[in-house]
């Protein structure tokens, strides 16, 4: 069986004070959950004071995302995959779709971020997702599996073994329209059917994590559905209690 994940994606969110008073709210009802993974990615600046606070926790760190490069050098404001493993780093999201669309990482940088993230010792969670427009045009698969074929063919279908995929459909992330239980099986179960033309066992053992919208209230139909296998929350990650009660639901 696979191991549930719910993994906080602060984005371009917190200060030093939100964020003491929302991971000492965290840690001390952590320990309820002894049989997922629970993983925060709080700014880069804020990992590391995040960091000390989660010590002797079980909640563990990741990076948002890192530089592409795989040797630290001058590259002026990136960040080394090496340094995210320095300061405590076990994961880095990959490919989300806001560094896709926003800051014009292609499925070849993403495919370099995610490569780069394993010679630095990190699991990458790598993001797919497809547009409204992609939906409405019957795309989603052809983009789903296109987005995963550019990991596959770089990195090699054992490199999942080390790596978690999140399926973020574009139209969900922010808006408050979350994918039902029946459309995200249906994307988990393609994404997972594209590894297993691979490697069936290695698809078998990796994590598909649902991203978009997810709140309390809807956390357990999705995490439910039998190839969801856990969250990468936005929003909901930045409030204590909502972000500890997607947790009892995984
Ligand atoms: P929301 O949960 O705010 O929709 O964001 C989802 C997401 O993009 C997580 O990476």
């Amino acid at each position: 069986a696979r191991r549930k994940m719910v993994a906080g994606n602060w984005k371009m969110n917190g200060a030093r004070d939100a964020n003491a008073s929302l991971v000492r709210d965290i840690v001390f009802d952590v320990k309820r959950f002894p049989d997922i993974d629970i993983v925060i990615c709080p700014p880069a600046v804020y990992i590391d004071p995040v960091g000390q606070m989660l010590s002797g926790s079980s909640v563990q760190l990741g990076g948002q995302t890192l530089c592409e490069q795989e040797k630290p050098g001058a590259f002026t404001g990136e960040i080394h995959g090496g340094m995210l493993k320095d300061i405590g780093c076990s994961y880095v999201i990959v490919g989300h779709s806001e560094r896709r669309a926003l800051y014009g990482e292609t499925d070849a940088v993403v495919a370099t971020k995610f490569l780069t993230a394993q010679a630095c010792g990190l699991q990458p969670i790598l993001c797919l997702g497809e547009t409204l427009e992609e939906r409405e045009a019957g795309q989603t698969e052809a983009v789903l599996a296109r987005q995963l074929a550019a990991v596959i063919d770089a990195a090699g279908v054992e490199a999942f073994k080390s790596a978690v995929i999140a399926y973020e459909p574009v139209w969900a992330i922010g808006t408050g329209r979350t994918a039902t239980g029946e459309q995200a099986q249906a994307a988990h179960a393609f994404i997972r059917g594209q590894l297993a033309q691979a490697n069936a066992k290695i698809a078998g053992s990796t994590r598909i994590l649902y991203g978009g919208s997810v709140k309390a209230d809807n956390a357990v139909a999705l995490f439910a559905e039998p190839d969801v296998d856990g969250g990468l929350i936005g929003g909901a990650s930045l409030k204590a209690a909502e972000f500890l009660a997607i947790c009892a639901a995984a």
